[in-house]
C-alpha cells in the first residue's frame, strides 16, 4: 500500500535535516502505529506525504500501490486515496461543511471514474455517518471547523475520512487534547474504517489511543529515523518506560 524508502527530508530553507532516512512499508489492513519523542520528525513525515509546502525531500522515495507520490500535488494525492488527518485541523471560513464533504467527495469519485452521489444519497450517507460520530446536523450546516472544538475538529476530520473511504489513512495525533469520551469516539470512528483494502498509519505521543484504536505494527521515530519496529507491546513499553531506555538501547 505505502512504501516509503530512505526518506531524507530538510525545511525548504534551511539546512535543517529533519527525516535521515526513513524505511517504512504499510500493507493493506494493517494498522502501523509511529511513537516517538517530540520533535522527532512525525509530523513532519506526515506533511510531506501530504504535500505541503516548505519541506524538500533531498533522498528516498515514497510510492502508493506502487505510485511515485512525491511528485503528485496535493490534490492528486488525495485522488490517489490518501487521507490525512492533521494534529491542527484548518478553519475554511465561508466554506460550509456540508458543501465542502459534498465537493470533495464527489471530486474524489470522479478521479475514480465513478459517478457523483446524488444530493439525497449524499445527504443519506453524511447523516448516517455524521450520526455515529455524535455530530449534529447543526455542525454540518457551520463553515468548517470555525468555532468547533478540539474534539469536534477531530471528530470532523474522521467523518472525512469516513465520506471519502481512502486506501491509505494517516491520522497525526489525533488524539492530542481530546478528552477519554472524545477520543473513544474518534477511535471507534476509526475502527469502523479497517477494512482488508486500507492501511493505517496512526501517529501518537502517547500509548493511550492505541488501547482504543490496536496496531499491528509500532515504530519508535527519534532523531529522524525509526529506530526500532516491534507489535503492540511496543507501545506498552513506552508506556511503561519511557523513551529513554529505547534510545538509549539503540545509542
Ligand atoms: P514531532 O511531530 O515528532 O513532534 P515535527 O515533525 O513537528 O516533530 O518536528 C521535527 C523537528 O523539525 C523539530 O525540531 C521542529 O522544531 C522542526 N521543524 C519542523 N517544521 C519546522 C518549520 N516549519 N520550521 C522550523 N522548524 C521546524
Ligand atoms: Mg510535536
Ligand atoms: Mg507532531
Amino acid at each position: 500500500m505505502l512504501e516509503i524508502k530512505n526518506l531524507h527530508v530538510k525545511l525548504e530553507d534551511e539546512e535543517k535535516q529533519i527525516l535521515k532516512g526513513v524505511d517504512l512499508k504499510v500493507e493493506a489492513g494493517k494498522v502501523h502505529a509511529i511513537m516517538g519523542p517530540n520533535g522527532s520528525g512525525k509530523s513532519t513525515l506526515s506533511y510531506v506525504l501530504s504535500g505541503r509546502d516548505g519541506y524538500e525531500v533531498t533522498e528516498g522515495s515514497a510510492e502508493l500501490e506502487g505510485e511515485d507520490i512525491l511528485e503528485l500535488e496535493p490534490e492528486e494525492r488525495a485522488a490517489a486515496g490518501m487521507f490525512l488527518a492533521f494534529q491542527y485541523p484548518v478553519e475554511i471560513p465561508g466554506v460550509g461543511n456540508m458543501t465542502f464533504l459534498r465537493t470533495a467527495v464527489n471530486a474524489q469519485r470522479k478521479a475514480r471514474g465513478e459517478e457523483e452521489l446524488s444530493a439525497s444519497d449524499f445527504l443519506k450517507e453524511v447523516r448516517a455517518k455524521a450520526k455515529t460520530l455524535k455530530i449534529d446536523a447543526e455542525m454540518l450546516k457551520r463553515p468548517v471547523n470555525v468555532g468547533f472544538s478540539g474534539g469536534e475538529k477531530k471528530r470532523n476530520e474522521i467523518l472525512q475520512m469516513a465520506m471519502l473511504e481512502p486506501k491509505l489513512c494517516i491520522l497525526d495525533e489525533t488524539d492530542s487534547g481530546l478528552d477519554v469520551d472524545a477520543m473513544k469516539l474518534v477511535a471507534d470512528g476509526v475502527n469502523a474504517l479497517r477494512d482488508e483494502g486500507r492501511g493505517f498509519l496512526v501517529i501518537t505521543h502517547y500509548q493511550r489511543l492505541l488501547d482504543h484504536i490496536k496496531p499491528d505494527v509500532v515504530h519508535i521515530l527519534a532523531n529522524g529515523r525509526i529506530v526500532k519496529t516491534g507489535g503492540p507491546e511496543l507501545a506498552l513499553e513506552v508506556e511503561n518506560n519511557g523513551y529513554a531506555g529505547i534510545l538509549a538501547e539503540e545509542a
